[in-house]
């Protein structure tokens, strides 16, 4: 027995000396020193020294490292990198701002795309960090009701101001029941393509036949789906926003399939403690709801939406001085307002709706998770704007620039949550909504040794988002991320983006060949 023990214990000596060995010998590609590393899954809150080689975490330890590529951390947090699951600005130049706004994964799961793998063509080769969408509801409804083809970037191929010429048809009338199938075989395609979830914008459509939506959720259950969605009615009145949130819980609830309710204050509004705890209580319940909120008291969408049909003013508590058009800053009237409803129907504006007093609820809300609802930025006449543009040329919400970096500021200034928890609402908790459908999703959003090295690296004292409301300021990059890593690869270097390079991957539910 003894001697068997001796063994034991003397084999366990030799196995940590030679691991001892081994970290010290390795020459990482990538070291970065004195990092207060904090990982939200576990709760790990040290400073430590990260070993990168190839794509992946290798180490993360108290013991000094070296590396090909060396980054001294100090006084800089190394939080897993951030996932936003509302990033509509798939286009070069807003994903750059993303990037530097501490992003390494941009998914637009709210409007999503269809046909779902034309948008995977069109970003490949593309993704300054890692890209993907849900199935596009309301893109089957162009097809079906208006027949416009969105080509996989309904957003950034003015495929709704297509829709102009037929009447709007995919947000102002009910589908027939033949409809509904054709809309429901484009979903399923969808889905099979490796769309990540079903995004349902129905606040864009809100005459939509409930029973339609029934079928969506039905479809969900059957092929392990979920649904995301902006709800029906942005009102305080009845039908009320409130109400709309109620619809698309009450379908999750009764098809179990998880629910994503994209920025909860812009549909509840005043109600969004009430809606806050409605959600609450349903996850008590088993229910898999998870809510999401952008950190701006003010929200931005084209001009033509229903939000503004007749009798908004009453609906929204807002008149035309809380509407600014996007391009020139303009602060709307009666008069412009109609003309650019008419002339522009797909022209972004901006609104100011949301009480910061709501707003701050959902900010600090452990589980509400941060997406920037970013827009396409766009030049001053409404055309994309290159890869290469410069800062604050792009017109549109600040958000698309600056959510993670004003989310961070106000959530580390306000103080009620601890640094992991306000990391967890900016990648674990985004993971945990999508990690059935796309399992490698497992690999990021965490700081841990195996996990794909997807690293942002803040300075807690100066981070901020910079972009404001004003022209020329609504497309500035954040301040404070200095360094972000997808892939292994670094693509922000003391705070400048790193020209030329595409280390993003598709993230992608399962594809299904048929
Ligand atoms: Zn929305």
């Amino acid at each position: 027995m003894k001697s068997i023990k001796i063994i034991i214990v003397s084999s366990i000596i030799s196995i940590l000396l030679v691991n001892c060995g081994e970290k010290k010998d390795i020459k990482y590609d990538i070291v970065i020193s004195n990092a207060r590393v904090i990982d939200p899954e576990t709760g790990f809150d040290e400073v430590s020294n990260i070993g990168i080689s190839g794509k992946e975490i290798k180490t993360i330890t108290s013991e000094k490292i070296s590396g090909k590529k060396e980054i001294n951390a100090n006084g800089l947090i190394a939080a897993p990198g951030f996932i936003d699951h509302h990033a509509h600005g798939q286009d070069p130049y807003s994903t750059k701002l993303g990037v530097l706004d501490g992003k390494t994964t941009q998914l637009d799961l709210e409007a999503g795309a269809l046909p779902v793998s034309k948008f995977y063509d069109y970003k490949k080769g593309k993704g300054i960090s890692n890209y993907g969408v849900s199935v596009g509801h309301a893109f089957a409804r162009t097809v079906v009701l208006d027949g416009v083809d969105s080509e996989g970037i309904g957003l950034l191929n003015h495929s709704l101001e297509k829709t102009g010429v037929t009447g709007n048809k995919w947000a102002s009338t009910q589908a027939t029941d033949a409809q509904l199938d054709e809309i429901d075989k484009l979903v399923i395609q969808g889905i099979n393509e490796g769309g990540i979830g079903i995004g349902i914008m129905v606040g864009y459509y809100k005459d939509a036949r409930s029973d339609g939506l029934v079928r969506i959720a039905k479809i969900a259950n059957e092929y392990n789906s979920f649904l995301t969605t902006h709800t029906r009615f942005l009102s305080l009145s009845q039908p009320s926003g409130t109400l709309g949130i109620q619809e698309m819980i009450s379908l999750s609830t009764s098809y179990n399939v998880p629910l994503l309710v994209h920025h909860v204050p812009t549909n509840a509004l005043t109600d969004t403690k009430i809606v806050l705890d409605m959600i609450d209580t349903a996850n008590k319940n088993n229910g898999k709801i998870t809510g999401e909120m952008f950190p701006y008291d003010r929200g931005s969408t084209f001009i033509a939406t229903e939000i503004l049909s007749e009798g908004w003013q009453e609906r929204t508590g807002m008149d035309y001085s809380d509407l600014q058009w996007a391009e020139t800053g303009e602060t709307l009237t009666e008069e412009t307002f109609n003309k650019y409803r008419k002339e522009r129907p797909e022209g972004y504006f901006i609104m100011h709706h949301i009480k910061e007093k709501d707003m701050m609820l959902a900010l600090i809300h452990p589980n509400i998770i941060i997406g920037s609802d970013g827009m396409v930025y766009t030049d001053d006449k409404g055309q994309l704007l290159s890869e290469d543009a410069e800062f604050g040329l792009g017109r549109g919400h600040p958000r698309g620039a600056g959510s993670y970096g004003a989310y961070l500021r106000l959530a580390i200034d306000e103080g009620s949550l601890s640094m992991a928890q306000i990391l967890a609402k900016t990648s674990y908790l985004p993971t945990n909504l999508i990690e059935d459908i796309v399992p490698s999703i497992k690999k990021r959003g965490r700081l841990q040794e195996g996990a794909y090295a997807d690293i942002t690296l803040f300075n807690p004292n100066t981070v901020d988002g910079v972009a404001g409301y004003d022209i020329g300021t609504s497309s500035l990059p954040s301040k404070g991320f200095e360094y972000v890593i997808v892939n292994g690869q670094i693509v922000v270097e003391k705070g400048v983006l790193i020209k030329n390079t595409y280390p993003g991957e598709a993230i992608r539910g399962m594809v299904v060949n048929n």
